[in-house]
C-alpha cells in the first residue's frame, strides 16, 4: 500500500494526546502509548492475515544462543513435525505409532526426546535434571527450562538422542551404545562452548558459519581424504589455519588406497606432521570421519590391525610436545 506524502506528513505529524480528559481524538490503539510503531503494526498485520499470536512468539528458541540445527530440530518437534511413529501413523504410511526402541508407548516427538526409556538413560547420564517437578512440565515448558538452565549440554543431547533413534531405525545392525551417544553429545556441548569463547570477529567473512578458528596461539589443521574405490584411487588434503583464521601451510597428495577410515586417519597423520613441522604444539586437528576420531581416542573395542600401524604414528605424535 503506498499512501499520498500528505498523509503521510499528516501522520508523522500527529501526536495523540494522552490525557484521558483530552476531547476525543484518532490515535493508534494497538500498544499502550498509542503512537503507531512498525513492530505492532506488523504483529497486526500478521494477526489480520496469519493468526499469528504475538503472545506466542518464537524469539525465546531463535535468540538461544545454540546451534543452529539443533533449533531446527526444537522447532520441528514443537510443532509435532519430526517423522515419529506417531506422526507418520497419522498420515497412514505405517500401522503402529508404537515405539520401535522401548515398545511402551507411542512414539510422539515429546516420547522420543524425553520419556522413552533410552532418552531417560542418556538425560540421566548427563545429568539433566529430571526431577518430580519438571516432569509435570509440558513438552515446550520442558524444553525451555532445561535450555536456560544447561544450555549446551542440553541442545548437545536433545541433538544426539534424536540422531541415536535414526540410527537406530536405519542402521539396526550398528546400533550406537549408550556410551557413544553420551560421549558425542558431551563432546558437542564442550566443542561449542570453546567456538563460543572464542573470538570469531577476526576470521576470513569465508569461513565465519562454515569454519570455527582455535583458541588463542593453537593451530588447526582440517584434514580429510577422499577414495574412490573401483578407479583404486585415493588422496587426502590437510590445510593448517591459525587462531585468526590465517592459512598457514597446506598439503595434498595421492595415496595407497585402503578403507575409507584408513585414509581418513592418514589424513590426520600428514596433518599432524603439518601443524608440528610449522613449529606449533598446540594443535586442535579437526576431521568429518568419527569412525577415525573413535579409534583416536581408543574408544573402540576391538581395533582393526590395518590401523594399528597410523594408530601409532598418531599417538605417538599426540606425545610430544
Ligand atoms: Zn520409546
Amino acid at each position: 500500500m503506498v499512501l499520498p506524502e500528505s498523509l503521510k506528513l499528516d501522520i508523522t505529524s500527529h501526536h495523540p494526546s494522552l490525557l484521558e480528559a483530552a476531547e476525543p481524538n484518532w490515535y493508534w490503539g494497538l500498544n499502550d502509548t498509542m503512537i503507531y510503531t512498525t513492530r505492532s503494526g506488523y504483529e497486526w498485520l500478521l494477526g489480520q492475515k496469519v493468526q499469528w499470536d504475538a503472545n506466542e512468539s518464537w524469539l525465546w528458541l531463535w535468540r538461544m544462543n545454540i546451534l543452529e540445527k539443533v533449533k531446527g530440530l526444537i522447532w520441528l518437534c514443537l510443532h509435532n513435525a519430526i517423522p515419529t511413529a506417531s506422526f507418520r501413523s497419522s498420515r497412514n504410511l505405517i500401522i503402529m505409532d508404537i515405539c520401535p526402541r522401548c515398545n511402551e508407548a507411542s512414539e510422539t516427538a515429546e516420547h522420543c526426546l524425553r520419556f522413552c526409556t533410552k532418552a531417560q538413560l542418556i538425560w540421566k547420564r548427563l545429568e539433566v535434571e529430571m526431577s518430580r517437578r519438571n516432569a509435570f512440565l509440558e513438552f515446550r515448558a520442558w524444553i525451555r527450562v532445561n535450555l536456560r538452565a544447561t544450555k549446551a549440554i542440553f541442545a548437545a543431547g536433545f541433538w544426539w538422542i534424536w540422531r541415536d533413534r535414526n540410527n537406530d531405525i536405519f542402521n539396526p545392525n550398528d546400533s550406537w551404545s549408550m556410551k557413544k551417544v553420551i560421549m558425542l553429545a558431551r563432546h558437542s556441548a564442550a566443542e561449542y562452548g570453546i567456538v563460543k569463547c572464542t573470538n570469531q570477529v577476526s576470521s576470513h567473512p569465508s569461513l565465519i558459519d562454515s569454519w570455527c578458528p582455535p583458541p588463542l596461539h593453537v593451530v588447526k589443521p582440517n584434514c580429510d581424504a577422499s577414495l574412490f574405490e573401483q578407479q583404486h584411487l585415493a588422496s587426502f588434503g590437510c590445510v593448517l589455519r591459525n587462531d585468526f583464521g590465517k592459512w598457514l601451510l597446506s598439503c595434498s597428495a595421492s595415496i595407497p588406497t585402503g578403507s575409507i577410515t584408513w585414509c581418513e586417519l592418514y589424513a590426520i597423520w600428514r596433518g599432524l606432521c603439518l601443524a608440528w613441522d610449522c613449529g606449533d604444539n598446540e594443535i586442535i586437528c579437526e576431521t568429518d570421519c568419527l569412525e577415525a576420531y573413535l579409534l583416536i581416542i581408543k574408544d573402540f573395542a576391538g581395533m582393526p590391525r590395518d590401523y594399528n600401524d597410523l594408530l601409532l604414528k598418531i599417538a605417538e605424535m599426540m606425545q610430544w610436545n
